[in-house]
């Protein structure tokens, strides 16, 4: 049992609430249970009795819901300095650049991809970070993709198969898509929860993203899809159509993908990741027109080594407001409650009664600090399921 009281302002995303979007409840307390989901949460003047005397007071400060990360790829060997480097003296980005990573990858023992994915999973943590998904997609080969998904699932049950990433350099793209559909994704299943495929110009065209999400499905996983990255494509509209939980990036879109995500009613959520586009000096998704059609949004980092080579949600949060004209309130609920819906997950990124208790303790007064404040480490402590895993309530 844990109570804290003194919360300036806390965070919920609780609907029921009708206190806005976020659910915010001013100078609140919040109790978990021995179940180490949330008990109570109210004004701390109608703190239960039971709990006064336990509680934490945290001052005034900001409580929000861990940040879920619904986009990341977390699993390779190296890194890709030189390469970053190249690029902002002028060289653009391309999908290329993963075959590098590829290598690397191929080269590195298990030992060392699983110490390279948990210092990023740990180093997320600490920046209020509870929930991460985690793609395979540097491997491109039957043995490497299926080590590469036993790595991730040390990391998260969040895990998804990107055999599809791009076309190994030894390979006709008929062949591998047949072998990502084949083999690889036998090898691949039992330790993945979610199949994707980089759907863009240098990558797969969408007849090729079809049979592979099919292909997904039937072996019983959930579908995702990058899409409209790089150049506008028909990757988005496919995504709708086979009812993927999002399609990511969406930076490239015209009126009828707009519509298509509307339709979807929140069953497809379009995930966007500001810091590939920061990393690659590129124009950023247009939040503002997605929001007033009523698309649901989730931020993530798409953590990678080439192009967005970062852990910070709250850096997304600040991209998505200074640059992608997001509310902060709008910002903040997509990473926590949208990255939750991308991953079709009630039980966290939000801190109802019931909910799982991931939640994050600021080192300001309210989340608003988050977008405000760009580039200070704002996270004071962070809890997953009750439990303090960074940092402390002092
Ligand atoms: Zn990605």
């Amino acid at each position: 049992m844990l109570a804290i009281s003194g919360i300036g302002t806390l965070v919920t995303n609780d609907a029921s609430l009708e206190r806005g979007k976020l659910g915010i409840i001013n100078n609140a307390a919040l109790v978990i249970g021995d179940d180490n989901k949330i008990a109570w949460a109210g004004e701390s003047v109608n703190l239960p009795r039971e709990f006064v005397g336990m509680a934490t007071n945290v001052g005034g400060r900001a409580i929000i819901p861990g940040f879920v990360d619904s986009h990341t790829h977390l699993v390779f060997g190296g890194d890709r300095a030189s390469e970053f480097e190249a690029r902002m003296s002028g060289k653009p980005y391309t999908a290329g650049g993963i075959r590098t990573t590829m290598t690397a990858t191929r080269a590195a023992t298990n030992e060392i991809l699983i110490e390279n994915a948990q210092r990023l999973a740990n180093e997320a943590l600490h920046s209020g970070t509870t929930t991460l998904e985690v793609k395979s997609g540097y491997g491109l080969s039957v043995t490497d993709e299926t080590r590469s998904l036993q790595v991730a699932s040390t990391i998260t049950s969040e895990t998804t198969f990107l055999g599809a990433h791009v076309v190994p350099p030894d390979s006709k793209i008929d062949d591998y898509v047949n072998l990502v559909c084949g083999e690889m994704l036998t090898q691949c299943a039992p330790n993945a929860k979610w199949i994707d495929v980089f759907c863009d110009h240098g990558a797969f065209d969408v007849g090729h993203a079809r049979a592979i999400l099919t292909a997904g499905a039937k072996a019983g996983l959930g579908l995702r899809i990058h899409a409209n990255q790089l150049r506008h494509g028909g990757g988005v509209q496919l995504g709708v159509e086979m009812g993927a939980a999002s399609c990511d990036h969406c930076t490239h879109l015209n009126d009828a993908d707009i519509s298509a995500l509307a339709d979807a009613n929140g069953r497809t959520v379009a995930t966007l990741l500001p810091t590939a586009e920061l990393c690659t000096r590129s124009k950023f998704p247009d939040a503002r027109r997605l929001l007033d059609a009523g698309v649901t949004i989730a931020l993530a980092s798409d953590c990678n080594p080439g192009s967005s080579y970062t852990t910070s949600m709250p850096l997304v949060i600040s991209l998505a407001v200074l640059n992608m004209n997001m509310t902060c309130d709008e910002a903040v609920w997509s990473a926590t409650a949208g990255g939750a819906a991308a991953l079709r997950r009630t039980d966290i990124g939000s801190l109802h009664i019931g909910a799982q208790a991931d939640f994050a303790l600021l080192n300001s007064s309210s989340h608003i600090h988050l977008a405000y404040r760009p580039g200070v480490q704002l996270i004071n402590a962070v809890f997953k399921k009750g439990e303090c895993v960074a940092g402390s309530l002092k």
